[in-house]
């Protein structure tokens, strides 16, 4: 479980103040699948940076599963993180020099496995995402949607608690989005807890949770009301 309770969060750069996030409270509760929405600049990637304990935040209070974020040091953190938590990016950021496999191993080889854990990790997640048959082809070899299925088995693979996206689909045509959108679903339905930002309305109605990021703050949609555009 992650809970943020009036979490305040401010960059500096010169003179200027940017509150990024003010009074932001969320609970996400485990197997949740949240999309989050919001015009730009208001606050999601901060926040999902924050949940991903990539950023740290000025005042308030973060626990994840239990352990209350503000009081650990930088090693602390990392190795949590490493722990629990999965990214996913617009931009897939695959290694363009390693083949389908290396490039799921990296995250893997920074955490310890024994060489035959990691190698059935690798293809026990490329096969769920459909590119069993591919280990060896270069990223440059796939199409966008394969690409991001591959940042995915590499977010899955040391097994995760929360799986943590920005704009996922951002890059892909819409029927990609949308597989790569089905995937992400059969993922929270085995029982990893998502949280997803996305600029597009139709994927956020088909997560379980949808809330709205404006000027730093959320409020929550309740579903099954039709969603209004968020750019
Ligand atoms: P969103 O993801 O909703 O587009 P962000 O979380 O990226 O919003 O940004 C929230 C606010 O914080 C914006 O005003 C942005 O300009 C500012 N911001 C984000 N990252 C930085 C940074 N590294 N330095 C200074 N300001 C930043
Ligand atoms: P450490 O301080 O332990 O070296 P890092 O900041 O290198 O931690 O990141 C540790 C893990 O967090 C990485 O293996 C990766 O899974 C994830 N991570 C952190 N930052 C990024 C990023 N910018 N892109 C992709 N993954 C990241």
């Amino acid at each position: 479980m992650l809970t943020m309770k009036d979490i305040k969060k401010i960059y500096r750069t010169d003179s200027i103040e940017t509150h990024a996030l003010r009074d932001f409270n969320l609970q996400v509760n485990e197997g949740d699948f949240v999309a989050v929405t919001g015009p730009s600049g208001s606050g999601k990637t901060t926040f999902l940076n924050i949940a991903g304990l990539l950023e740290t935040f000025e005042e308030g209070r973060f626990e994840l599963d239990g352990v209350d974020i503000s009081h650990q040091n930088d090693a602390a953190r990392s190795r949590l993180r490493n722990q629990k938590i999965g990214f996913v990016f617009q931009s897939f950021n695959l290694i363009p020099d390693l083949n389908l496999f290396d490039n799921v191993d990296v995250p893997l080889r920074y955490r310890g496995f024994s060489r035959q854990d990691r190698k059935k990790r690798i293809e026990r997640n490329l096969e769920m995402v459909g590119l069993g048959n591919r280990m060896k082809h270069l990223p440059a070899q796939l199409s966008g949607g394969q690409q991001q299925r591959v940042a995915i088995a590499r977010a899955l693979a040391g097994e995760p608690r929360f799986l943590l996206a920005d704009e996922p689909t951002g890059n892909l045509d819409s029927s990609m989005a949308q597989s790569v959108m089905a995937l992400l679903k059969d993922i929270n339905a085995n029982g990893t807890t998502i949280i997803m930002v996305t600029h597009d309305a139709g994927l956020a109605t088909q997560a379980n949770r949808n809330i709205h990021v404006s000027d730093g703050k959320v409020s929550e949609k309740p579903m099954g009301l039709s969603p209004e555009a968020s750019q």
